[in-house]
């Protein structure tokens, strides 16, 4: 075991995976491994309907774990969602769809790593904490805050956020000015006490820079989308 990443090897029939030990070390964005349709059930390619032979041999896309072809499978593409270690085979319509978190990886994971300045508020209690800078941890399971020196003391500033305790966010755009395209100026998020989980808290972020933050902001929105599909849950999210 990985013990600074709280992770294993494991190595099955789809291949090398570096799995979390436990939920404390789970990617807040993992997507379950899919059931493999049984050697049994497939006799022909579910999308091109060529029948398997010995000459024609039968894939599992990683991703769905349907039964395709070769021509059919042959996209061998990173799978970080489910911890594949190495690139994965997949079939065409799952490598759309893998390339597209391939870009959420790359790019907006890194903008969401980098802080990005904001003006922070508690909702339910309606206290501004000032200017603050934020970012993603490096697990990718927080949302943390970092003061200017002496500004703020530890009482009076805002609750680190647990990804996986979010039950909620809404985006807010700028609309005052029309002829720009919209950007995303501003999130609230509703989240579960880290101890107690039926206290609710709500943060609103404002930023500071609307161009500077724009970047970080539609990143954070695609993390949220993929949070909430990750638990099988669409709606959370406005
Ligand atoms: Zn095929
Ligand atoms: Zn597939």
């Amino acid at each position: 075991m990985d013990v600074i990443s709280g992770r294993k090897l494991d190595k099955s029939a789809s291949g090398l995976r570096m799995i979390p030990v436990s939920d404390t070390f789970a990617c807040p964005f993992a997507l379950s491994e899919p059931m493999w349709v049984s050697d049994k059930e497939c006799t022909a390619c579910v999308s091109c309907d060529k029948s398997f032979d010995f000459f024609n041999r039968k894939h599992h896309c990683r991703r769905c774990g349907k039964c395709f072809c070769d021509r059919c499978c042959q996209h061998v593409l990173a799978l970080k969602r489910m911890y594949f270690v190495d690139p994965v085979r997949q079939c065409y319509e799952c490598a759309v769809i893998s390339k597209v978190e391939m870009e959420f990886y790359d790019k907006c994971l890194k903008i969401l790593m980098s802080e990005c300045e904001f003006t922070i508020k508690d909702d339910i209690q309606d206290k501004s904490f000032g200017k603050a800078k934020c970012c993603l941890s490096n697990d990718n399971r927080k949302l943390l805050h970092s003061f200017p020196r002496s500004s703020t003391s530890m009482s009076d500033s805002p609750k680190l956020i647990i990804l996986s305790k979010i039950v909620w966010v809404n985006f807010m755009t700028d609309t005052s000015n029309t002829k720009s395209q919209k950007v995303v100026t501003c999130v609230s998020i509703k989240f579960k006490d880290a101890e107690d989980s039926a206290v609710l808290h709500q943060q609103t972020y404002e930023s500071v820079d609307k161009m500077a933050a724009a970047p970080w902001l539609s990143s954070f929105k695609r993390a949220m989308k993929y949070l909430f599909e990750a638990r099988g849950d669409d709606e959370s999210s406005a």
